[in-house]
């Protein structure tokens, strides 16, 4: 049965601009940034001091409640603890790491255990211990999204979407590493022991597609789903809505409805962290849009600075107008390029001034598309005259709280009404509100 979501657009994709370069590139930075926030809930708190000698995998940061610990990306010195800019703007506390280049690693346990005889408390210790987070962008920690689905999901699907154009990192990955990425839903399998396993990609990653293919013999118990590509599925309600049929409901999470949703990402790197004993000290980024040289993906040490990916991109075009931290559609812009590479940036996009056609005096037309294209069923053009109007009633009646930020109603808008940067006030207008 063929199951669709409300809404959404076809945009110019512009993948094949970072695949054309079909190998990885690393990047040795000569110094790392590495922030205590990187994860949704509590922040890190700083384990290490200006003088400590780290090594690569060593834990540097922990804290209490929803937090996972970050880790040393590189060996050498840090230099520094202090706030830093920071990718979701502002500053926050960092762990500042001088590379000396040697790559010194803590040792890393193996477990080799047959896949039924693990045990879940030890997989979720092992996620935490390692720092996993959703890498698809929400950056909630992977042990407590897993505990949290523990007896209550017949579902768990794998994300392979990445509906945003110019992302590659998943595809990238999809089609170099397919292996880690059924292995780590195997591990998931075990610990939640749902009664379907899903793999779902959209159609426009033939390569990837085939390479999954090509290893179903060995995981028949992982279902691979071919969606139609339309933007935003890889975000978590509408791909369980086109999967399943599912609806799940304002103010919800997919487990309310049987579902677990996990970034094809996340499961590689769970992979590596309960069979390898790797923390998630690196991850797959691309670098993508017409303002950089030499667009393609990267595999990242976390805490690299965007400028030293730029320049070894082969740096930005003299016309650029912004550098986005994520896609175009759902990421943030950034104003200070020393921030860093954090656990769940999968892109850097750089674009030039005519691809974001921003009007100087925008105005509503009334035409309702905004309307027809919601994912979430909103109404873009009356929660924006709210948020302008101040009127936090009326933006809780009109559920903007459920608003996923996907851009699809800027993209389809021809007023050119910054319609996303708007709802992102008015929802800190209802936080505001309801918190005093
Ligand atoms: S698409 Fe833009 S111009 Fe049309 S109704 Fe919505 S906000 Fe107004
Ligand atoms: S940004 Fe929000 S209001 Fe606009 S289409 Fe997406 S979910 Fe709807």
């Amino acid at each position: 049965m063929k199951h669709l979501f409300f809404g959404g657009i076809h945009p110019n994709y512009n993948k094949e601009m970072s695949t054309v370069v079909t190998t990885f590139h690393t990047i040795e930075p000569k110094q790392v940034v590495i922030p205590m926030v990187q994860h949704i809930g509590a922040p890190c708190q700083p384990l290490v001091q200006v003088g400590d000698v780290v090594k690569r995998g060593q834990k540097i940061g922990d804290g209490e409640g929803l937090c996972v610990p970050v880790h040393a990306s590189v060996s050498g010195k840090v230099i520094a603890v202090e706030p830093r800019p920071h990718i979701r703007g502002g500053e926050v506390m960092a762990v500042v790491i001088e590379n000396d280049f040697q790559d010194t690693a803590i040792e890393f346990v193996k477990n080799d255990l047959p896949l039924e005889e693990l045990d879940a408390d030890d997989v979720l210790h092992s996620i935490r211990e390692a720092g996993i987070v959703g890498m698809g962008g929400a950056a909630f920690p992977g042990n407590v999204k897993a505990l949290s689905s523990m007896g209550k999901v017949d579902t768990l699907i794998a994300n392979a979407c990445e509906c945003e154009p110019y992302i590659t990192a998943d595809d990238s990955l999809l089609r170099t590493d397919p292996e880690h990425v059924l292995e780590g839903m195997m591990i998931l399998r075990q610990v939640l022991k749902p009664e379907r396993v899903v793999l779902a990609v959209e159609d426009n990653k033939a390569e990837a597609i085939e390479k999954i293919k090509a290893l179903q013999s060995d995981f028949p118990q992982i279902e691979l789903k071919v969606l139609p590509t339309r933007y935003p599925q890889g975000a978590e309600k509408q791909l369980v809505q086109a999967l399943t049929g599912r609806e799940v409901p304002p103010a919800s999470l997919p487990a309310s409805v049987g579902c677990a949703v996990f970034n094809v990402s996340t499961f590689a790197a769970i992979y590596r962290a309960v069979r390898l004993g790797l923390p998630l000290t690196q991850r797959i980024v691309t670098i993508s849009g017409e303002a950089i040289k030499e667009p393609q993906n990267f595999i990242v040490r976390i805490g690299t600075r965007f400028y030293d990916l730029i320049e070894k991109a082969g740096g930005l075009n003299d016309l650029t107008e912004r550098v986005i931290s994520g896609g175009p559609m759902m990421g943030f812009a950034q104003s200070d390029l020393s921030v860093p590479v954090i656990k769940a940036t999968n892109s850097i996009l750089c674009l030039l001034k005519d691809k974001n056609g921003a009007a100087e005096n925008p105005v509503c037309l009334r035409c309702g598309k905004c309307v027809g294209v919601c994912p979430m069923r909103l109404q873009p053009l009356y929660m924006y005259r709210f948020v302008n109007a101040n009127r936090v009633d009326e933006l809780n009646r009109l559920n903007v709280m459920d608003c996923i930020e996907c851009g699809s109603c800027a993209f389809t808008c021809p007023g050119k009404l910054p319609l996303v940067e708007t709802f992102r006030k008015g929802k800190k207008m209802v936080r505001e509100a309801s918190a005093k």
